[in-house]
Formats: structure tokens, C-alpha cells, sequence
């Protein structure tokens, strides 16, 4: 479906110009009825109300540069690039899903803003497809192709954003799909890519395959697919922060949780908390007995857990498999 990746029919309708204009930090602009009018971003004039913008057309003009048309034309002024590009830009900043039904402009009461609406995590209404689930790098980093599969993760070497990264499906906890992680195979930046408009802090990756009562709460992808082939189940925060909203998700579907964030300061500080909260809600428990050696391992004993395992942990990757289960 990567023919449907810049879907403009769907972006126009789901973006309005009050969007756009909030993303560009550009607030100062007057109100008369449904017309915005203030200095024009596009251009370097002098002319104080050159941009006007309809708001219920949804579409702008300066009358001093000319430039004109609706929210795609706007961000492919802003950013000197391609209406395909300011399609990709815009799906990637309001995480829009190319099917997804959405209000038009006329709907929506006159005071909604960007900061208004609450967040939520669209699903997307296409799959990337051609996923290399038996790539280089997922070998490198301990994937068996079987976990790559389960999980949907691979190299994408398709058009994109994610273009030549390891790609990793995000879902809700209805087991929607909401977002493409990337990975970058190589040390360019940024490390993990998320579309702009993603919340991460809404989703606990993983989730929706959770059947057990009993999880491990991990930091990063790798580490919940490394937990998951170790046999047990996982969830991941994708960072080292637990959101309100993840601890509703978890308290809500899981009755025991292990809490095994990394091994650094920063980590076993989040950890504390993680544990402080969840143990208000649901059984929580940590490693009772957590060191770094001087090699750089972490070597990990549960205790009190209900199958007494011992997972073993290098440099933050579970590679021991379950005893006692
Ligand atoms: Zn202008």
C-alpha cells in the first residue's frame, strides 16, 4: 500500500490551518469571524496583514508574496519542499492515518486548538509491507527471525521515513497498529524515529500480546523482544518514564508486574518510581538482587517471583532462558 503513503485528500481534511499555524508557533495572528489575518511567515515584507487565512475553507493567502492554497501548499512554503513532502511531514506530525475518518473544519467549534484536543494515538490504515525479518542487525542484536515475525520487525527498505531502518509496529493495547518505530541500522541519528505527532506515553508496546497475569516491565523494544523470547511476557515504556496513562494500561490488564528497567542510574531511578506507583495498584516487585560485575554484566535473581526464575542480563539484554517454569 505504499502507493496511499501521502494520502492529501485525507491530510487536508484531518489538518486545519490552525493546526499548521500551531505547529509553526505562529499564535499572534487577529480574528474577524472565521478569517485569520497577521504578518506573513512566508515571505520577509514588512507588511504587518498580508496573510489572511479562512478557516472555514481552510486555506490562506498573502497578498504581498502571492503564495496561496490550502494547509499541503502552506508547509511546502514553510519548508521550501515538494507538496509530497509537506503530505509526509504533515502525516508524520499529526500522526494521520491515511483512512482515518476525521472532522471537517465546519464541525469543529470555533475556539478548538492544537493544545485543546486531548491526545490519542490514530490508528494507521496501512501496513508497511516487504519487511526483511531476517536481517543483519536484528541477528546481530540477538532476534531470532521467529520473534522478528511475532513482532513484525524488520528492515524496510520501501519509500518512506523508515526508509533503510528497522521498522517496529506499535500497537495499541486493542492491538490496533498506531505507529512505525525506527531504527536506525548504523550510527546515524536519531537512533529510534517516531512520527511527531505519536504519543508514546499512551502505549505500552507489547501490550495487546499479554495474556499472562504476570509481566516484565522493560525500557526499549529490544529489550521486551529479548524478555519475550526468553519465555516470559513483556511490555515495554519505549523510555525510561511511566506515564499515567501506561500505568492505568498496565494496572488494568496485568496483576503482577516486574519491574526490570536498566541497569544505569537513570534507569534504577525510574525504576523506584515505577515500583512506587505500581505497588499502589498491583503486585510489583524487582530483582532482589541486581549488581553490575566489573565485565559489565548485569546478573538479575528473582526472587519472590512465582517461578523462582533467573534471568540473566548483558549490558541491559536478557539472554538466560526460565528455570523452574
Ligand atoms: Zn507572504
Amino acid at each position: 500500500m505504499q502507493n496511499n503513503w501521502v494520502d492529501f485528500k485525507t491530510v487536508r481534511a484531518a489538518v486545519t490551518m490552525e493546526m499548521v499555524l500551531g505547529h509553526y508557533g505562529i499564535n499572534g495572528l487577529g480574528k474577524k469571524g472565521d478569517e485569520l489575518s497577521g504578518r506573513c511567515p512566508l515571505h520577509e515584507g514588512k507588511g504587518k496583514n498580508t496573510l489572511h487565512v479562512n478557516l472555514t475553507k481552510n486555506v490562506f493567502n498573502c497578498f504581498s508574496c502571492k503564495v496561496r492554497g490550502n494547509v499541503l501548499d502552506f508547509v511546502a512554503a514553510m519548508e521550501k519542499c515538494s507538496l509530497r513532502d509537506a503530505g509526509l511531514k504533515l502525516q508524520e506530525w499529526f500522526a494521520i492515518s491515511s483512512a482515518a475518518p476525521t472532522v471537517s473544519t465546519k464541525e469543529k467549534p470555533e475556539s478548538r486548538g492544537v493544545e485543546e484536543s486531548p491526545p490519542v494515538n490514530k490508528p494507521l490504515s496501512f501496513q508497511l509491507a516487504g519487511i526483511d525479518h531476517e536481517h543483519e542487525y536484528l541477528k546481530a542484536r540477538g532476534i531470532t527471525p521467529e520473534t522478528a515475525r511475532t513482532f513484525g520487525v524488520g528492515y524496510f527498505k520501501g519509500k518512506g521515513s523508515m526508509n533503510g531502518r528497522i521498522v517496529i509496529p506499535i500497537h495499541n493495547e486493542r492491538g490496533e497498529l498506531v505507529a512505525y518505530a525506527g531504527r536506525a541500522i548504523d550510527d546515524s541519528e536519531p537512533r529510534y524515529k517516531l512520527p511527531a505527532g505519536f504519543h508514546k506515553s499512551l502505549e505500552l508496546f507489547n501490550l495487546h500480546r499479554v495474556t499472562e497475569p504476570e509481566v516484565i516491565l522493560v525500557e526499549g523494544f529490544f529489550d521486551c523482544m529479548k524478555v519475550h523470547q526468553a519465555g516470559f511476557a513483556a511490555v515495554a515504556l519505549m523510555g525510561c518514564s511511566l506515564s499515567e496513562a501506561q500505568e492505568q494500561l498496565l494496572a488494568a490488564k496485568c496483576e503482577r508486574v516486574i519491574v526490570m528497567l536498566d541497569g544505569d542510574e537513570p534507569g534504577q531511578e525510574a525504576a523506584a518510581e515505577c515500583l512506587t506507583r505500581l505497588g499502589r495498584r498491583m503486585w510489583a516487585g524487582w530483582p532482589s538482587w541486581f549488581r553490575k560485575t566489573g565485565s559489565g554484566c548485569t546478573h538479575i535473581l528473582f526472587i519472590g517471583w512465582r517461578h523462582s526464575s533467573i534471568l540473566r542480563a548483558f549490558g541491559g539484554r536478557v539472554i538466560a532462558q526460565p528455570t523452574g517454569k
